[in-house]
Parts: C-alpha cells; structure tokens; sequence
C-alpha cells in the first residue's frame, strides 16, 4: 500500500476546501449540536476520493456487492483519511446484504460476532470488515446482555439493521459517518462531517454525554481521534468528558488494553496522553501511575513518561517496531519505582523491587488487561535494571547476553534521559554493549586490574545486592 506519510492539520482545510469547492464549504457549524438534515451528496467531482488510492480488495468487495443488487459503501476511517490525504489504516464496508447474504457471495469470508455479526473476507492477511447498515439500537460494544439498556444509559443489546441513513447516524463522530457510495462514487454525508472535516473539528452525532453513556470508550476515541487527526474537539463534545470519565470502569479490561495499544502505538502518543490527562480519563486508565505523577520531583516521573511516548512516536515515524511490553513498562513504572524505592531498604533491593512490580501487575488488571506474553517481559525489563548498577567483575557480560538486555537497557537510557540513573552508567554501557565480545573482556579485564580488591569481602555482601543473579526471571 502507498505511504501517505503523516501530514498535519495546516493543510487538511485546504484540502478539504478543495474538494468541496469554495461555496460548498457552509459556514463552520462550530460548537452547534448537530441536528442531521438531509444527505449532503458530493458527487465525485468534488471530491478527491479516486479508486486509486483504495485497496484492491476492498473494491472487489465493494463491486461484487454492488453486482449482486446490494448497496455498498466504504465507511469510517478509511473515507475520512482518504479525504484528509492521509493513508486509511483499513478499509471498511457497510451494506444492505444481510451477514448471511454476504456470505454467499464471498467464499473467503466468516462471520464474527454473536449479538450483531460482521463478515470479514479475509484476502491472505488484508481482512475487509463488512457489515451490515445497524439500526438505532446500535452501538460499538458487544455485549451479550439481556437489557437493552443498563442503569446508566448503556446500550447493551442491538441486533436491528438498519438504513444507511440509521447507520450514519448511530456512528460516533460526523467525520468517521462519510459514506463513499461505489453506485456513483459520490461520498455521502448525513452528519455534516464534511463541514467538520474542513473545519478540522472532531463533533459526536447527537447528544454527547447520551453518546458517551451508551459506550464511554467513546470518550478515548475523542481522544484518539483528535490527537491522531490533529483535530479539535468541538466545544459540547468536550465538555461532558470529565464528569463522566469513571463511566470507563465499566468497561471491560480487555477492550480497554485493546484501546490503550490504539491510543498510544499510532505515533501521536504524546498529544494523545496530554488529551487524555487534560481531560481527566488517563486517570482512569492507569490510577496508580496519575497518583505518582503528583509526587513530581525535579520534573520527575513526568520527564519518563514523556521521554518514553516521544521515542514511541519516533520509532513508529522510522517504522520500528514497538512492543506493549515497554510501552506498559515505562507507563507503569513511577508507581513501580516509588513503592521499590519506599520498600528497598526493608525488604532488599530486587525483593522490594519484584514485589512492587508484582503489586502494580495486580492493582492494573482492573483497568486495562496486559496478555501474560507482554506482562513477563515487562517485569523482567523492571527487575534487570538494578544488575545495570553492577558493573564489577563478570557481571556485566552475563547481563548483556541476557535474552531481554535490550528492552532493558533501551529502559536504563529512559531512566538516565528523565534524571533517574547517573548518566556514567548510562554512558558506560551505552560503550560496552556496542563493543565485540572480545572488547568487552578487554574493557572489565582492565577495569578489574585497575580496582584491585583491598580485602576479600565477598561473603559479606549486603542484603540489598544479595539473592538471585539471574534476576529478570523473578515472579
Ligand atoms: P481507525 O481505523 O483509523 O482507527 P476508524 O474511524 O476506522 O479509525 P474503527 O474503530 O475502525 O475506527 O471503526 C470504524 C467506524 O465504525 C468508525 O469510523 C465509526 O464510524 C464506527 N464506530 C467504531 N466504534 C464506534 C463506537 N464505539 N461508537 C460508534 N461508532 C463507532
Ligand atoms: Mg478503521
């Protein structure tokens, strides 16, 4: 697929300007709930949507839908970024093929879903979700619940189809509800989200805090959307957010991890975590970590989290890959590290160390899930940092070849960039990890010879150096 590469606002008004046409642009509906009127039709010479720039597979479906008699229309995410210039993370359909319908026409497709099913045609690893145009009932989150709606306002059943128009509507923001039709190639807006696309204005279809009732991870896809896009969120869309920030409970942890990795391995982290504080949800997410974020020192832990979520986005801009493990390591970790340094001295170093990271895991799971695969190796790069200290002997050489050295030190350099660990040992084993093995000897051949031990005191080493070598493997 093209690289669209990750243009910022500044242009999306002219771009959107230029599809509309100067005087299709209506004057900016700023902070005015919406109230949905008949579809504005863009025809496809106003537009700058071109089949070009749409994966192959998705057309296909989108033809053989459309050749069968079905309406069929690309939707979400990748009609906005399509407009925006920006490259559509995945295509997605909505029709009035019923999921039993659509799977007669395709033979690699299967259903998902139990309250309201979806059809993904899998084409090797592109899968195109299609489903079918939802009714008002609907809404984002499966559930499989008896109640329609529960005491707070949650939508917790739907399985009403719907109308396309019905469909546009029960969307979250009138950006995401642009409907590109393949009958005509004209886009389809029942929201006024092509007003909003140019203003660069994130707006919740109907009436926000209902919206964020039904399903408050409406609330992080505010977030996500306005950072990603580099939008603003429309004055009434905003304002419910903190009181009903704690609604966010209610969710299951699973979905919220899923969000979370949404949130912050898309390249805009930081805007998005400053969203999400300045609107009192990343307090919900990671409670501890906000508590420990007001014991702030010298800009301490706040430097960490923030130095963490900027090389997250430079490494996602290069391409790199990132793990959840250290995303989750660095996110955690001032909690971690206030408890380990409060305990260190009674229980012993790695000990009080273990525990706090052991403590955390637990005090988490209530608000975000974090798989087993991601969570081990995110205690192991907390409990290897105390052996970066030990840099006598041949220490140091069993640390480099530990299997989660990297992550590990990769955290060291964080640690030592927000002012946490003396930056010598940070530049020291930057020198030694990148040395030949042969080197490596060299250099604690050297040192060992230059710091002859005065007195064999090994036996009575103190408690908080004591216990395990093997250290990352604990709990
Ligand atoms: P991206 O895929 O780039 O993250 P997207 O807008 O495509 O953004 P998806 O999560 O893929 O987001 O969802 C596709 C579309 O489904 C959205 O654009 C929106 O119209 C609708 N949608 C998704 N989740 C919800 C929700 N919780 N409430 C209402 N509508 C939703
Ligand atoms: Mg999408």
């Amino acid at each position: 697929m093209k690289k669209w590469g990750l243009q910022k606002i500044g242009r999306v008004s002219e771009l959107v300007r230029g599809f509309l046409g100067s005087n299709n642009g209506k004057s900016q509906q700023e902070d005015v709930a919406i109230k949905p009127t008949a579809p504005i039709v863009i025809p496809r010479s106003e537009h700058a949507i071109t089949r070009a720039n749409i994966s192959p597979n998705a057309l296909k479906v989108l033809y053989r839908l459309k050749d069968a008699g079905y309406q069929a229309c690309l939707v979400g995410g990748g009609v906005r970024d399509l407009l925006l210039g920006r490259e559509p993370k995945d295509f997605d359909i909505a029709t009035d093929a019923h999921p039993e319908e659509i799977r007669q026409l395709f033979r690699n497709c299967r259903l998902i879903g139990r309250r309201f099913r979806l059809a993904h045609v899998v084409y090797g690893r592109e899968v195109i979700e299609v489903a079918t145009f939802r009714g008002r009932q609907a809404d984002g989150e499966e559930d499989e619940s008896e109640h329609a709606l529960s005491d707070e306002g949650r939508i917790l059943r739907d399985n009403v189809y719907g109308t396309l128009e019905e469909d546009a509507l029960r969307r979250d923001f009138t950006v995401n509800a642009l409907y590109y039709d393949i009958a005509d190639f004209s886009v389809r807006d029942f929201a006024g989200g092509m007003a909003d696309l140019k203003a660069g204005l994130l707006r919740m279809i109907g009436d926000p805090e209902a919206r964020y009732r039904e399903d408050p991870v409406r609330m992080l896809r505010a977030v996500r959307f306005a950072a990603k896009l580099g939008f603003r969120l429309e004055e009434t869309t905003a304002a419910p957010i903190p009181d009903l920030a704690d609604l966010l409970l209610d969710i299951s942890s699973a979905r919220i991890y899923e969000e979370v990795l949404k949130m912050f391995m898309a390249g805009e982290a930081v805007a998005t975590y400053e969203l999400l504080r300045q609107y009192g949800l990343f307090a919900q997410l990671f409670p501890e970590t906000e508590a420990a974020l007001t014991l702030e020192v010298n800009g301490y832990p706040q430097t960490l989290i923030s130095r963490a979520l900027e090389n997250t986005d430079r490494r996602i801009d290069e391409n790199k890959p990132v793990t959840p493990a250290f995303l989750f390591a660095a996110l955690l970790w001032p909690p971690v590290q206030q408890r380990w340094q409060a305990t260190a001295q009674e229980m012993g170093d790695l000990p009080a160390l273990q525990s706090a990271g052991g403590w955390i895991v637990g005090e988490q799971a209530g608000h975000t899930a974090i798989p087993k695969r991601f969570s081990m190796p995110m205690r192991e790069i907390w409990s290897l940092q105390p052996r970066f200290e030990q840099i006598s002997g041949r220490r140091p050489l069993r640390l480099v070849s530990h299997p989660r050295f990297r992550a590990a030190y990769d955290f060291l350099l964080l640690r030592g960039d927000a002012g946490e660990v003396d930056k010598k040992i940070c530049d020291w084993w930057t020198t030694f990890q990148a040395e030949s093995p042969e080197a490596r000897e060299a250099i604690l051949t050297t040192a060992n010879e230059r710091k002859p031990r005065k007195k064999r005191r090994r036996r009575k080493r103190s408690p908080t150096s004591g216990g395990t070598e093997t250290g990352g493997n604990g709990g």
